[in-house]
C-alpha cells in the first residue's frame, strides 16, 4: 500500500516532509468540506514554525546534492514525474472535483496545464545554458551562469490546487533548489498525491515538502532565514502582505494577486462566438478562476442583440455534481464563499444594476446542502459600483455599456486589476491598437481565457502582481536562479605587474 492510500483511509491530511507523511507537532486542524454534499469531508492538519523548522532542516540538508546532479539527470527525475503525473492524472482531477468541486472535466484540464510547465522544466539543460563571450580582452573569456537559490517555497490558492503549484515547483526543482509548497488548506490532498509521486521518479527524500496550514505557516515561511525565495498566488491584500514581508525578510518574491478581468464585445463581433466565449468564461469553474471573465464590456449597439442571448444561456446552465459528465457548473468551495457571493449580488441591486439573471439559492436535486449558487448576470453596471469595482469571484458576470472602443480601453485601464483581458471584434487594426494600448498583462484577441502556454510565463500587471518576474517560462527560470559571471584567464596570458588603472580591453 503506497502512502496516499494510506491518507485516504484516515481522517487527517498530514504534511510531507523529508519523503514520507509527517504529523507534525501541534493539534491545530481545519475541516476540508465535499462542496457537492456540503458535509465535512476529512480534517487537514495546520502546521506550526516548528514543522517549517523541520522541513526547512529537510531541505537544507537536501538541496547541495540535488544542485550538483547534473541538469540532465535532474530532468530525467522529472521526466520520471512527468509519466507518472499522466497515469495518476485522472485520479488527480478526481481528487480536485472532490474537495474544490469544480467539473471533473475541467479538472482535466487544469491537471492538462499543470503537466505542461512539468514538461517545459524537463528542457532544463537547454534553459539553464549560460553566454559567453570568447577573448573579451586577449587571454581572458567571460562568461554567466545560473545557480540555484537554496531553499524556496510557494504558497497557492484554492482555485487550482495542482495548476498553480506546477507554476511553481517543477522549475524551482529542476534549476536545483529544494521546495516547499503551502497549498491552500481549503484543497489540500493534490499536493500529497504530488509529493508521493515526485518520490517515486527518484527525487531524493528532503527536496520536495509539503506543510499544510494556515497564517502560521506562512508567516515562518516568509521570516525564516533559510528561505530564500517565495512565489505567492492568491488574493491582492495577501498578495501585497507577501511580497512587503518577503522584502523586508531579504527574499526575493513573486507574489500573484486577485483580478477584475474584462472582454470587450466590439459591434463587429461574431455575435454566437462572443457568447460563448463570455458564458464559458464567466462561468467555467463557477467564476472562480483568476483568468475568468467577471465584466463584458458591450461597445455600442452589441448590447442590445447580446445581453437576451446572455440571459437564456446563464439560465440554461447546467449545474451539477462535478462528477456528472455533462455538468458545466459544480458547487462554490465553501459556505462562506457561496454566501460572500450571493451578498455580493443584494449589494449589486442596491447599487442600481438591473440584476437579469439571479442566481442565489440554487438548489440541486439530490445534492440540497452543497454549496451551490446559480450563474448570475448584472446589466447597466457602472464603474462606481462595488460590483465592477471588487473582485466577487464566483459565478457573476457584470455588464458595462459603451459608446466606443475609446471608452471601452479607458474603462479597462483605469481599473486597479491588471490580470486577463480579452477583445472581440473581427477588424484586426482596432484588434492590434487594443493588444498595444490596453494596460493588462495578458491579452487575448477573440480568446476569452489567455493563459499563455508553459514557455511563455503567467503574470499580471498593476494590483494582479507584486514582484518583477512573471510565473514559469524563462522568467521562472530566472526567478529560481541567481546569475554569476565568470572572467577567467591562465598564467600565460598574465601580464607582468599589479594594475592599478580600471581594466579594459586589450
Ligand atoms: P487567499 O489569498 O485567501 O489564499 C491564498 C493563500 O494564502 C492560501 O494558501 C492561504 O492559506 C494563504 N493565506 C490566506 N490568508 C492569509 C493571511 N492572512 N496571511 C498569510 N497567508 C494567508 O486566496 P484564495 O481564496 O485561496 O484564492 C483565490 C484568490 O486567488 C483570488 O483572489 C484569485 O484571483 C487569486 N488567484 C490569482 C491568480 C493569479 O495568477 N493572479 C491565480 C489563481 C488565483
Amino acid at each position: 500500500m503506497g502512502a496516499t492510500e494510506a491518507f485516504t483511509q484516515t481522517l487527517d491530511i498530514t504534511h510531507w516532509i523529508a519523503g514520507a507523511p509527517h504529523r507534525g507537532s501541534g493539534d491545530r486542524r481545519q475541516t476540508v468540506w465535499n462542496p457537492t454534499t456540503g458535509q465535512p469531508a476529512r480534517q487537514v492538519l495546520l502546521g506550526s514554525a516548528d514543522d517549517v523548522g523541520t522541513a526547512v532542516a529537510a531541505a537544507r540538508a537536501a538541496q547541495p546534492a540535488w544542485a550538483e546532479m547534473p541538469p540532465i539527470r535532474r530532468a530525467r527525475v522529472l521526466n520520471a514525474f512527468l509519466a507518472l503525473l499522466n497515469q495518476h492524472k485522472d485520479r488527480l482531477a478526481a481528487m480536485i472535483t472532490a474537495e474544490h468541486g469544480k467539473v471533473f472535466t475541467d479538472a482535466q484540464g487544469e491537471v492538462a496545464r499543470g503537466i505542461d510547465i512539468v514538461e517545459f522544466a524537463c528542457g532544463i539543460p537547454q534553459l539553464l545554458k549560460g553566454d559567453y563571450t570568447d577573448q573579451v580582452s586577449t587571454g581572458i573569456d567571460n562568461w554567466t551562469l545560473r545557480q540555484p537559490l537554496g531553499v524556496v517555497a510557494g504558497i497557492t490558492p484554492f482555485n487550482f490546487p495542482c495548476m498553480v503549484p506546477c507554476w511553481m515547483f517543477p522549475v524551482a526543482l529542476a534549476c536545483g533548489n529544494a521546495f516547499i509548497l503551502k497549498p491552500s488548506e481549503r484543497d489540500p490532498s493534490p499536493a500529497l498525491l504530488m509529493a508521493e509521486l515526485l518520490k517515486q521518479a527518484g527525487l531524493p527524500d528532503g527536496v520536495f515538502s509539503v506543510v499544510q496550514g494556515d497564517k502560521v505557516v506562512v508567516d515562518a515561511l516568509l521570516t525564516h532565514p533559510d528561505v530564500k525565495a517565495l512565489s505567492f498566488v492568491g488574493s491582492t491584500p495577501i498578495a501585497q502582505y507577501i511580497y512587503e514581508t518577503g522584502a523586508h525578510h531579504g527574499k526575493r518574491v513573486q507574489a500573484l494577486g486577485g483580478a477584475k478581468n474584462h472582454m470587450v464585445v466590439m459591434p463587429d463581433a461574431d455575435l454566437g462566438q462572443a457568447v460563448d466565449a463570455l458564458i464559458g468564461s464567466a462561468y467555467g469553474s463557477a467564476g472562480e478562476r483568476c483568468m475568468a471573465i467577471s465584466v463584458a464590456v458591450l461597445v455600442g449597439d452589441i448590447a442590445e442583440r447580446i445581453v437576451p442571448l446572455l440571459a437564456e444561456r446563464t439560465r440554461a446552465l447546467k449545474i451539477k455534481n462535478g462528477m456528472e459528465l455533462d455538468a458545466e457548473m459544480g458547487p462554490i468551495v465553501t459556505r462562506e464563499a457561496c454566501t460572500r457571493i450571493e451578498n455580493y449580488i443584494g449589494i449589486g441591486v442596491e447599487e442600481g444594476a438591473r440584476l437579469v439573471v439571479d442566481g442565489r439559492g440554487c438548489k440541486v436535486p439530490g445534492f440540497e446542502g452543497g454549496f451551490f449558487t446559480g450563474g448570475t448576470l448584472f446589466d447597466h453596471v457602472t464603474p462606481a459600483m462595488r460590483v465592477y469595482r471588487e473582485e466577487i469571484f464566483g459565478p457573476v458576470l457584470v455588464c458595462v455599456r459603451v459608446p466606443d472602443m475609446a471608452a471601452a480601453l479607458a474603462l479597462v485601464n483605469a481599473h486597479e486589476y491588471g490580470n486577463g483581458v480579452a477583445c472581440f471584434t473581427s477588424d484586426g487594426g482596432v484588434a492590434r491598437e487594443f493588444a498595444r494600448r490596453v494596460q493588462v498583462g495578458m491579452v487575448g484577441i477573440n480568446v476569452p481565457i489567455p493563459v499563455p502556454m508553459a514557455w511563455h510565463g503567467f503574470g499580471g500587471w498593476k494590483k494582479s502582481l507584486f514582484g518583477d518576474m512573471h510565473a514559469y517560462g524563462e522568467e521562472g527560470v530566472r526567478f529560481y536562479t541567481k546569475q554569476k559571471s565568470v572572467m577567467q584567464r591562465w598564467p600565460d596570458s598574465i601580464g607582468k605587474g599589479a594594475e592599478f588603472v580600471m581594466p579594459t580591453a586589450r
